[in-house]
C-alpha cells in the first residue's frame, strides 16, 4: 500500500501543497469509487480514477471522456493516487508538481465488468491485460466503459478510454464540480 503510492509522494512537497499525503486505506465491504479531475494545469486535462486494492489508479485524459461510444479518449497512466485525493479540489501552487486548478468533475462508485470471454476477472487483471471494463453510476456518467492499452512501449503506455453503447450513451454533461457547483474559474479566482 505505502509502496504503491511512493511516486504519488516523491513528486510533491507537503509543505507546499494543500494536496493530501495519503495513508493506507483498509479494504472496505462497498462499492468502489472513482472520481474524475478536471485540472486546468500546464495543459487543461482531466484525471480519470479507478479505486482498486486501495488506492485510485490514474490516467490524464486530454479531451476528457466522452459519452459517444464514437469517440476514443487518450488516456495516459500517471502515479497512483491516495483514496483521500477523491475529494481534493483546490489550487496547487505555483512551482509544485501539478500547479494548477482542480475540481472534482465527477464522481461515483462502479461496478468492474472485466472478462476474459465469458469469464469474469478483477479489475486488477483486466488492468494488467490491457482491457478493463466497468460500469460508472456517477452523477454525470453513467453506463459501461472501456480502457484499452494500445501502446506499451519502454514504460510508456497509452490507453483509450472509450463509452460503450448502452441506454446512457450520448447524454449530454456540464463542467462544473459536482461536490461544489463550482466552475474551474471560480475555484481559481478564491486561490
Ligand atoms: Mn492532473
Amino acid at each position: 500500500m505505502t509502496d504503491k503510492l511512493s511516486t504519488y509522494r516523491k513528486k510533491r512537497d507537503f509543505s507546499k501543497t494543500g494536496e493530501p499525503e495519503g495513508r493506507p486505506v483498509k479494504r472496505r465491504s462497498r462499492k468502489p469509487v472513482f472520481v474524475i479531475q478536471k485540472h486546468d494545469a500546464s495543459a487543461l486535462h482531466y484525471d480519470f480514477r479507478l479505486e482498486d486494492e486501495g488506492v485510485l489508479k490514474s490516467w490524464a485524459v486530454p479531451k476528457g471522456p466522452s459519452t459517444n461510444p464514437k469517440d476514443k479518449r487518450l488516456a495516459v497512466p500517471t502515479e497512483d493516487h491516495p483514496m483521500e485525493y477523491k475529494s481534493f479540489e483546490g489550487t496547487i501552487a505555483d512551482g509544485e508538481y501539478g500547479a494548477g486548478t482542480v475540481i472534482v468533475w465527477d464522481t461515483g462508485t462502479f461496478r468492474n465488468t472485466s472478462h476474459v470471454g465469458d469469464k469474469e476477472i478483477p479489475l486488477a487483471e483486466g488492468l494488467e491485460r490491457g482491457h478493463a471494463t466497468f460500469f460508472l453510476e456517477g452523477k454525470k456518467l453513467r453506463g459501461g466503459f472501456a480502457l484499452n492499452r494500445f501502446r506499451k512501449e519502454r514504460g510508456r503506455e497509452m490507453w483509450l478510454l472509450v463509452k460503450e453503447s448502452d441506454e446512457f450513451a450520448g447524454t449530454a454533461v456540464s463542467e462544473e464540480s459536482v461536490r461544489t457547483g463550482r466552475t474551474l474559474d471560480e475555484v481559481a479566482a478564491r486561490g
